[in-house]
């Protein structure tokens, strides 16, 4: 964009000459009415409420609590944000309140204020000046800025430390003295009073900016004022006291900016895009304020004007004070109003206040109660003629009846496109418009909701940027422990081979080599043991059809097997599987220290190991059944004692066993001397219905009674106490002898052989 440059502006300046802006409107500024006395400084009021935003930006963090006794100028805030000012204490009292209040807005809506009771001492707290600020750093004046809670007091409350710590270079700095708005004479008055103290703020900023050009630019319908600012800066040439045609929005920034330098600032740009910093007078006054004496923001002139009131005028106000306290002290005249109206601001850009108690801010510059007859009230409200009077006087060129269209119908995507947010909402579209219509009203709620969509959609964005970044992370963490895992897995794996590979000089890990081995070879015997068990099991159900070849006949001998059979079957094969797994153990043990092989070449071997395993595993398995079943034919009424299950029986140890053996001999033993009574009893009673039988044939019975019981006892004390009849599972097992069983075996046969003898005995005394 090319724009006039520097040294044209000035030489137009100088030639008393000015640039102008398109639109605008003359209304009747009313000024009159409060610009002819001094600023006056009201009472205290009862309370003071401070909204802990006043400006454009976060608000800040609270520091003080309900209870507190806080001094003048003493911090209430705490910025937290780059773009947020602190606020201070206007007098001394008590913290009383801090919650939401209803404050300076349209809509009217609450925020958070802090509320104070003054105690009417007015006591300062320390304050701290800068009178030499060009011995500080631009830095710490900056800071002192912010500190004092400065932010533009012309009405748009930006925050002043931002705009003066830019690093862009300024070709021109504005001193904005053109309340061009009607009514307001509260900068007016300022100039012409405090025209030194704003003087003074000019240079600090021109020490902070040193910009190439300054102008202080002040409406031609003011000239009291612009004459006393030109008496305190008739020693600056630097400083060019310009007096602007009064036309309205002439004030705005874009406006004035395009009248002094014939630069527009582009859409979404700032003044600092064409070189312009511009401050307001009320602004300027605040920053001298707090260089020089060191006083924070607690107070600005504000207008009390309008034809309800009956003395119109400008205070010096501390901000909090509640409106209707300003009214009360400008004399508020209810009788000339219809209803209460109060408006904050000019007519054209302010805005009907809901409550009374909403308090004076930072961009408070004029409270307007007009009387019945004075303003209307926008009731009329009568169709859009298209008669483009709106679109004449908009100084920012748009189309304020398209705008308007589509503000009424909702379509604020089509209002976007008119350029609606370039709007000023100066309201001299509306002051044009021969059918009344309030249309900066359609604007500013058009605005708000495209806003208020845009903080849902962003609010929305956010959240799914949350929850994408969850889900990444989540999948992150999965990913991490997969690859944990897969790598500890590797060096499992690495290690059992490295077992292999190092066995034969690696004496070191023999512990472990036989560990795996021992592991393998149980491996291999429980699947022999499996294989073996469900053999016998399903020979029961299904018949010998699915039976191996080498447990075939076992499994079809065993077709009527009891369950006690099944269990000493199984007791048995776990015998075997712990015998087979000592067999396995031994050699794994011989396999590492003789025969140390590649992990990749031992497959074959490891083939023919697992082929001998199982095959030792199932002969053991197949004998330990056929003894089971023999046991179980020659004691088919000895009660079983419960065996262990088979699968929790593998290291059934070899005492066990001789237990076991010995309790079945003992019961046999028992059964055979019953049998032998039995028979006894037989025979007596043989004896009594034959009394022809001789004593020669009952004590021949007798004696062959107790033989039988005798033989049998030995025979079973030998098939318990040896039961091993193959020469594998005698040499796998030679221990299993008890002589305790033996002991009992014998002490059985004799009881049995004592019965036999006195049942002999009664026969022969009852004979
Ligand atoms: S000034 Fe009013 S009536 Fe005329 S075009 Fe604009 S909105 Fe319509
Ligand atoms: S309120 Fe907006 S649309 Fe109306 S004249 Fe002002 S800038 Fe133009």
């Amino acid at each position: 964009m090319t724009f006039p440059s520097f040294e044209k502006i000035i030489d137009t300046l100088d030639a008393g000459k000015q640039f102008s802006f398109p639109g605008g409107v003359h209304p009747d500024d009313k000024k009159s009415l409060s610009n002819v006395s001094p600023i006056k400084t009201p009472s205290l009021p009862q309370l003071i409420t401070l909204p802990l935003r006043q400006h454009v930006g976060s608000e800040g963090a609270c520091c003080v609590n309900v209870g507190d006794y806080v001094y003048k100028g003493q911090v209430l805030s705490q910025a937290t944000t780059p773009y947020s000012v602190p606020i201070h204490a206007p007098t001394s009292g008590e913290v009383v309140a801090i919650a939401p209040h209803v404050v300076a807005h349209p809509s009217g809506l609450t925020e958070m204020c802090v509320t104070i009771k003054p105690d009417g001492k007015d006591t300062w707290g320390v304050l701290t000046s800068m009178q030499d600020y060009t011995a500080h750093s631009k830095d710490s004046i900056i800071d002192a800025i912010c500190q004092a809670g400065i932010s533009g007091m012309g009405g748009a409350g930006f925050p002043t430390h931002i705009k003066a710590s830019g690093s862009k270079p300024v070709e021109f700095l504005i001193l904005n003295g053109i309340e061009c708005e009607p009514y307001i004479t509260s900068d007016d008055r300022l100039m012409r009073e405090f025209a030194w103290q704003i003087r003074q703020g000019l240079d600090i900023l021109d020490f902070l900016i040193a910009p190439k050009a300054i102008i202080i630019a002040v409406e031609d319908n003011k000239p009291e004022a612009l004459k006393a600012l030109d008496i305190a800066c008739q020693d600056k040439e630097k400083y060019r006291r310009v007096s602007v045609e009064t036309k309205y929005p002439a004030g705005g920034e874009k406006q004035l900016i395009q009248v002094l330098t014939n630069r527009e600032v582009p859409r979404n740009g700032l003044p600092i895009d064409v070189g312009v910093l511009m401050f307001n007078v009320g602004t300027c006054y605040a920053i001298a304020d707090a260089i020089l004496n060191g006083k924070p923001l607690i107070e600005r002139i504000v207008t009390v004007t309008g034809e309800a009131v009956d003395e119109p005028c400008n205070f010096k106000a501390l901000l909090g004070t509640p409106v209707r306290h300003l009214l009360k002290e400008a004399k508020y005249n209810a009788s000339k109003q219809d209803a209460p109206k109060v408006i904050m601001g000019g007519p054209m850009m302010g805005f009907t206040l809901a409550d009374a108690s909403i308090p004076v801010v930072k961009t408070t510059n004029c409270l307007l109660v007009p009387s019945a007859s004075e303003l209307t009230d926008g009731d009329n409200e009568r169709a859009c003629i298209r008669c483009s009077a709106c679109a004449d006087a908009c100084p920012a060129s748009l189309l304020p009846q398209q705008l308007f269209w589509h503000a009424k119908a909702n379509e604020y995507d089509k209002a976007e496109d008119y350029n609606l947010f370039d709007c000023i909402e100066c309201g001299a579209c509306t002051y044009v418009c021969p059918s009344e219509i309030p249309l900066v009203h359609y604007y500013r709620q058009a605005k708000s909701e495209i806003r208020l969509q845009r903080d849902e959609k962003n609010k929305a964005e956010k959240a799914k940027q949350r929850f994408e970044a969850r889900n990444a992370r989540l999948e992150q963490e999965k990913r991490d422990r997969e690859e944990k895992h897969r790598k500890a897995k590797e060096a499992r794996l690495a290690a059992a081979n490295g077992v292999n590979n190092t066995s034969t000089t690696a004496s070191t890990d023999s512990g472990t080599k036989d560990k795996v081995a021992a592991a393998l070879a149980r491996a291999k015997a429980k699947k022999a043991a499996l294989n073996a068990t469900p053999d016998v099991s399903r020979s029961d159900t299904t018949g010998a059809a699915n039976v191996p070849p080498d447990a075939k006949d076992s499994a079809i001998q065993g077709s009527s097997d009891t369950p006690a059979n099944d269990k000493k079957a199984q007791v048995a094969a776990a015998i075997a599987r712990a015998k087979a797994k000592k067999a396995a153990s031994a050699d794994a043990n011989q396999t590492a220290t003789t025969q140390p092989l590649p992990a990749t070449s031992s497959s074959t071997d490891e083939r023919r190991d697992d082929i001998e395993d199982e095959k030792k595993a199932k002969v053991a398995a197949a004998i330990a059944r056929a003894k089971a079943k023999k046991a179980a034919a020659a004691n088919d009424d000895t009660p079983q004692k419960p065996q262990p299950d088979a699968s929790e029986s593998s290291e059934v140890s070899e005492d066990k066993k001789a237990r076991i053996a010995a309790a079945v001999a003992k019961a046999k033993a028992k059964k055979a001397a019953q049998h032998n009574t039995a028979d006894e009893n037989n025979a007596k009673d043989s004896s009594e219905s034959q009394n022809t039988a001789s004593d020669k044939d009952a004590q021949k019975q007798a004696r062959i009674a107790a033989a039988v019981a005798k033989a049998k006892a030995k025979k079973q004390q030998r098939d318990v106490a040896a039961p091993q009849d193959s020469e594998e599972l005698q040499r796998q097992a030679p221990d299993n002898t008890n002589p305790q069983d033996e002991k009992t075996a014998r002490i059985a046969a004799a009881v049995a052989k004592a019965k036999a003898k006195k049942a002999l005995q009664q026969k022969s005394d009852q004979s």
